[in-house]
C-alpha cells in the first residue's frame, strides 16, 4: 500500500491528519508553456501545510516526464513499460541490450530519466516490428560487414533490398563483397 493511502500527521503541527490534493502545473518547456495535471500534495486542515511526500514526488516527477515527452512526440513511461513488455524483456535486459546507462529502463519507466530520440526511435520501430528483437540481439557489437553477413537476406523482399541500394548501402555481401576485395 502507498504511504500516501494511509492516514499521515502532519509534521508542521503533529495535530493535523494530512488531506490528498491535487493541482495543475504550469511550465516552461523548451520555451513553451507546459500544463501538467494532477501534481499530488497534501494540505493540513489545522495549521495549513501543503507538504509534498515522498511517493507524491516520485509520481509529480512521472507526471512531469510524460508531459515533456508528450510535447515532444516521444514515447509515455506506461508506453515503454507496454513495448518493452510485448518484446518480452526485463528491465535489466532491455538496458544491457538497448543501452542508456545502468538501469535505464527502470528510470524510464519511473520517469527519472527521458529516454534520447535515437532510443524513443529504436522502441517505436519495434513496437511496429517486435520480430527484429533478435535481429537486434545478434548485430550487437558487431561489425558492419558482420551485421550483413548475420542478416538473412532472404527473408526480405526484393523491393527492400532495392531500396536499400538506392539509399548507396552497396556492400551487400550477397552481390559483391566491398570487404573482401578491400582485404
Ligand atoms: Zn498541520
Amino acid at each position: 500500500m502507498k504511504s500516501t493511502d494511509a492516514i499521515r500527521t502532519c509534521p508542521m503541527c503533529e495535530e493535523g491528519q494530512l488531506e490528498p490534493r491535487m493541482h495543475t502545473a504550469t511550465i516552461r518547456h523548451n520555451g513553451e508553456p507546459l500544463v501538467i495535471e494532477g501534481m499530488e500534495y497534501c494540505e493540513c486542515p489545522v495549521c495549513g501545510a501543503d507538504p509534498v511526500l515522498v511517493d507524491q514526488i516520485s509520481r509529480n516527477e512521472c507526471r512531469l516526464a510524460d508531459a515533456k515527452r508528450s510535447a515532444m512526440g516521444m514515447l509515455t513511461s506506461d508506453e515503454i513499460r507496454l513495448i518493452r513488455s510485448m518484446l518480452g524483456v526485463t528491465q535489466r535486459e532491455a538496458s544491457e541490450l538497448f543501452g542508456g546507462g545502468a538501469n535505464s529502463f527502470s528510470k524510464y519507466e519511473r520517469g527519472a530519466t527521458l529516454q534520447s530520440s535515437a532510443m524513443d526511435m529504436l522502441l517505436k520501430l519495434l513496437a511496429l516490428r517486435p520480430d527484429l528483437l533478435g535481429l537486434a540481439g545478434r548485430l550487437k557489437g558487431k561489425s558492419l560487414e558482420e551485421c550483413y553477413l548475420q542478416y538473412d537476406w532472404s527473408e526480405v523482399s526484393s523491393s527492400v533490398v532495392a531500396a536499400s541500394i538506392d539509399m548507396d548501402v552497396r556492400r551487400l555481401p550477397h552481390q559483391e563483397s566491398v570487404w573482401s576485395d578491400a582485404a
